[in-house]
């Protein structure tokens, strides 16, 4: 695998691949990997030439300094697992490689920034779209894999790449869980042993919506989960919504061509989301 931690270095042995013909997958990460974004790389191998992993936690799209600061950063253990994997090239850039100076700049998203995760990060987005615009720019793949667990950064980034007509082509690839359902996260590590047990309500929050979708009205189901959460020992819920896929808006109807169920909650310290498409 090859390392490379400046933008010109990677972008000029990427120009070279793609002129010798190779189809570029890309897998942007903030590094701890799992299993979720190894299987990212697996996609990204199956579907593409040259497989391109980034590590960087970006402080643009964090708003808590406390959660910048301790988000894990375990590299060398983060190189052996892409060198026993599938990666063969992994850009590793300091902060100062991908910003010089404060950046105010950002995309007009259409309120899609504004909803869910955006109420209450505010600016998480914008950070997100600075970097992954930047590391398109740099890497410029052919193909950029995302997970579904974070679902509306997938929808952003999409909106992003229409908007800015960038070349690239997004895979959303499922979401890797643990064997009893909770969603693999980097941030999963923070849990005690009771709050992991405690995580598991939001999985099954989104197993009894999907399992009920058929027999029970939209209302209801959502009543029942946000209850069933509340009631759930240790899980301090952010949002529980059913959504319109495509566009995030709340919905009344099950008529709705695409719908997914996304939740938020704090357990303890730790911040988790998750979702599950039901339609
Ligand atoms: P992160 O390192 O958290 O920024 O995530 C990097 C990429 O991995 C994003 O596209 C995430 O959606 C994806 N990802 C994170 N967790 C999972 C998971 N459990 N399953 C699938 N993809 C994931």
């Amino acid at each position: 695998m090859k390392i490379f931690t400046t933008r010109a270095a990677v972008s000029r042995y990427i120009d070279q691949q793609k002129k010798a013909g190779l189809l570029i997958g890309f897998v942007p990460t903030m590094g701890a990997l799992h299993e979720g974004h190894l299987s990212l790389l697996r996609s990204a191998k199956e579907q593409t030439d040259l497989v391109v992993s980034s590590i960087f936690v970006n402080p643009t799209q964090f708003n808590d300094p406390k959660d910048l600061e301790k988000y894990p950063r375990p590299v060398e253990e983060d190189i052996s697992k892409l060198q026993k994997g599938v990666c063969d090239v992994l850009f590793l850039p300091e902060v100062t490689e991908m910003y010089s100076e404060q950046e105010n700049w950002h995309i007009e998203l259409d309120g899609l920034d504004n909803m869910l995760e955006g109420i209450l990060r505010p600016g998480h987005y914008q950070g997100v779209t600075q970097i992954v615009k930047k590391l398109f720019d740099t890497i410029n793949p052919d193909f950029a894999f995302f997970g579904q667990k974070d679902y509306q950064q997938f929808l952003i980034i999409s909106k992003m790449v229409k908007k800015l007509r960038m070349k690239v082509k997004l895979v959303m690839c499922p979401t890797v869980r643990e064997y009893d359902g909770l969603a693999m996260s980097s941030r999963n590590i923070y849990l005690s042993e009771t709050e992991r047990k405690q995580s598991l309500a939001l999985f099954q929050a989104l197993q009894q919506t999907k399992k009920n979708f058929n027999k029970q009205p939209l209302q209801l189901l959502k009543s029942e989960a946000i209850c069933y959460l509340n009631q759930s020992q240790g899980i301090d819920l952010e949002y529980f919504e059913i959504c319109n896929a495509s566009t995030l808006e709340p919905i009344s109807s099950k008529r709705v061509r695409n719908l997914i169920a996304l939740v938020a909650a704090r357990i303890g310290k730790t911040r988790l989301i998750d979702n599950m498409i039901l339609k």
